[in-house]
């Protein structure tokens, strides 16, 4: 990657070191650290693959971990899958409430039922 006319900072400020992807917070002292949380590298918003250039204006900073996952989709589609995923937790989330939900009234059900009996 040619990074030749601006520097690393100027990526970085462009989103007040925030991961242009999901606005995660980066630490600019982990640039290109995989093992660091909020470790950082410069991601071409516009994917190579899809005709992207090294100009100043389709690099921005992200999450190592967002950028891999991101691989050469452009933002939208990988925006579109970090929305899906959310979705699949919130609708399991629903489900496990149901069950407790389900199993609590089988509980009440079952003791009413040993009352009326006794
Ligand atoms: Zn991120």
């Amino acid at each position: 990657m040619r990074n030749n006319d601006f520097e690393l900072s100027d990526i970085f400020d462009k989103t007040g070191g925030k991961c242009h992807l999901c606005k995660g917070r980066l630490t600019y002292g982990a640039y290109g650290k995989l093992n660091h949380s909020r470790g950082w590298e410069v991601d071409h918003s516009k994917p190579k693959a899809r005709g992207g250039t090294d100009s100043f204006r389709n690099l921005k900073p992200a999450h190592i971990t967002c950028n891999r996952q991101k691989g050469a989709m452009t933002n939208s589609e990988y925006r579109k899958t970090l929305a899906e995923t959310s979705l699949v937790e919130d609708i399991f989330k629903f489900l496990c409430f149901m069950a407790v939900i389900f199993i609590a009234m089988r509980a009440i059900e079952s003791l009413k039922n040993r009352g009326i009996e006794a």
